[in-house]
């Protein structure tokens, strides 16, 4: 156990970071120092075990060590500031420190820590500016410190890479550097307007500097100014440069592609009304003028002369349901839809899409099974209720026995899903993203329809920043399925 101690002892001496003696209390007689003792003092250990820590005492006062001990000894202080001489006279201002050793009577511990010089002081505060200015100066923005004057104190390699330059604007103006660069005043004015502004509230300001390139350019920088104060007194400003050209650039180019959107998706609006509304009226004058034709003339037509007419009339009719589809397709208007948002109460949706359908329902026999209960949602109540309309219309029409529909819904993180499910004719794989699209019909001829439906579903859909598809095996029927963002606002 001794010799655990005296190693532990001994590895403490050799690792302190402060020279550490070891002297009598009485007589003030070196016993043990450890290396930084002997590095501080210079002298070989068998010498100063052979001295007085007290003749090492140089502060002029002879009892220096005694009066010292006795403070300790009454509580009042133990550690002191004084001198020590070393090898060569080196003369050291030093603090020293009392440690106590309980164990050992007439023996103490004493740490001895050398103070810092003025050249020390000096010396290390350079070492630590240059630090602080290497880091200043390798900054990726620009940077610059200047007085209450306005004067630079401080310009980093960012804000002026040529160093001779650097160099002269220490001390200059805005005004000095327009006119050393040529430059016409508006830089420095406007800057002295946001200091002079930044003066008077006392808060940092910010704008953004326009600069022209060489190569016709425009070179956007956001500048920041915060002022520091001392005793409520200016003394300082630091001034940050971000580049934010590539930023500004950015935000003009899809301010350009937003309004080029804008106004081809105004164009191609105009279009669609356009050709539903007014294409309708020459339309009817053909589709009426055929039925005279057939009603007055039929006699005088052969069977094929019948059977041609006819086929005007089927085909009249139909551009004339074509366009009224492509109307309804248009009324779901994107841009509109955000005034109408409203609380919808989807069970009353729901139950008036079915309302809506009631004559086809009770003629085809459908069964419809419901949901126990619904969610409320946000979103535009008459299109959420044509949606529905639209999947349980097709759900009758596309299905060659007794429709038995199934609608549910299940709640997600950030949307509630929808689904509609029906025992009819079934989609195949290859059809399942086609039948979204406008116009576009599987079964022509064996089914009435427009191609309309499904796309304003979908697009109701998307209003509401969900999606929309469909699962389907193929022969045992189809079960459609959407989302609704639960927060349509984020
Ligand atoms: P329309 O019903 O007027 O033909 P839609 O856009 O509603 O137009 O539907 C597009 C096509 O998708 C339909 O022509 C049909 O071929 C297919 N379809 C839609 N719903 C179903 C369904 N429930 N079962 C099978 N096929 C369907």
């Amino acid at each position: 156990m001794e010799t655990q101690i005296q190693s532990a002892w001994q590895l403490f001496m050799t690792h302190a970071e402060f020279p550490i003696m070891i002297c009598r209390i009485s007589t003030a007689r070196v016993e043990e120092t450890n290396q930084r003792g002997l590095d501080a003092f210079g002298y070989p250990l068998s010498f100063l075990k052979a001295s007085h820590f007290s003749d090492f005492l140089v502060s002029g006062n002879p009892n220096e060590w005694e009066e010292q001990i006795a403070l300790k000894k009454a509580g009042l202080s133990d550690k002191w500031d004084t001198k020590i001489i070393c090898r060569k006279n080196e003369i050291k201002s030093v603090e020293i420190k009392f440690i106590e050793i309980q164990a050992l009577e007439d023996v103490c511990l004493i740490r001895i820590k050398e103070q810092e010089t003025e050249d020390q002081k000096v010396r290390a505060l350079k070492k630590q500016l240059s630090f602080y200015e290497t880091i200043l100066m390798q900054m990726p923005t620009e940077f610059a410190v200047l007085n209450a004057k306005w004067q630079y104190l401080f310009v980093s390699h960012n804000s002026i890479k040529d160093p001779e330059f650097r160099e002269w604007m220490i001390g200059k103006t805005d005004y000095d550097f327009c006119r050393y660069r040529n430059k016409d005043y508006s830089i420095a004015e406007n800057r002295h307007k946001q200091y002079n502004e930044l003066a008077r509230t006392k808060t940092k300001k910010e704008w953004i500097d326009e600069h022209k390139t060489a190569d016709g350019g425009t070179k956007y920088v956001l500048r920041k100014l915060y002022p520091y104060f001392i005793d409520g007194e200016l003394q300082m400003n630091f001034g940050f440069g971000i580049d934010i050209t590539e930023r500004i650039n950015a935000e003009k180019e899809r301010e350009k592609i937003l309004r080029d959107m804008t106004i081809q998706n105004e164009e191609l609006k105009q279009f669609a009304h356009i050709t539903s509304h007014d294409l309708k009226e020459p339309l009817r004058t053909i589709a009426s003028f055929t039925n005279i034709l057939k009603r007055r003339y039929a006699g005088s037509f052969d069977e094929k002369g019948n059977e041609y007419m006819q086929f005007v009339v089927d085909s009249a009719d139909r551009m004339g349901n074509l366009l009224t589809g492509l109307r309804s397709f248009v009324t779901v208007d994107l841009d509109r839809i955000e005034e109408k948002i409203t609380d919808i109460n989807t069970q009353k949706a729901i139950s008036d899409a079915i309302a809506n359908l009631k004559l086809r329902i009770e003629e085809t026999h459908t069964n419809i099974t419901l949901p126990t209960n619904y969610p409320n949602i946000k979103g535009h109540p008459q299109f959420f209720t044509q949606l529905f309309q639209n999947l349980i219309l097709n759900a009758i029409k596309f299905c060659k026995k007794r429709p038995e529909i199934r609608i549910d819904w299940a709640e997600q993180t950030d949307f509630f899903q929808f689904s509609v499910q029906d025992n009819g004719i079934g989609i195949d794989d290859k059809y399942k993203e086609r039948i979204f699209k406008l116009f576009n019909r599987l079964d022509r001829g064996k089914y009435e329809g427009t191609g309309v439906g499904l796309a304003i579903c979908k697009k109701v859909v998307q209003l509401h920043h969900g999606s929309m598809w469909v699962e389907s095996d193929g022969i045992s029927g189809s079960t459609f399925f959407f989302t609704v963002k639960k927060n349509y606002l984020n």
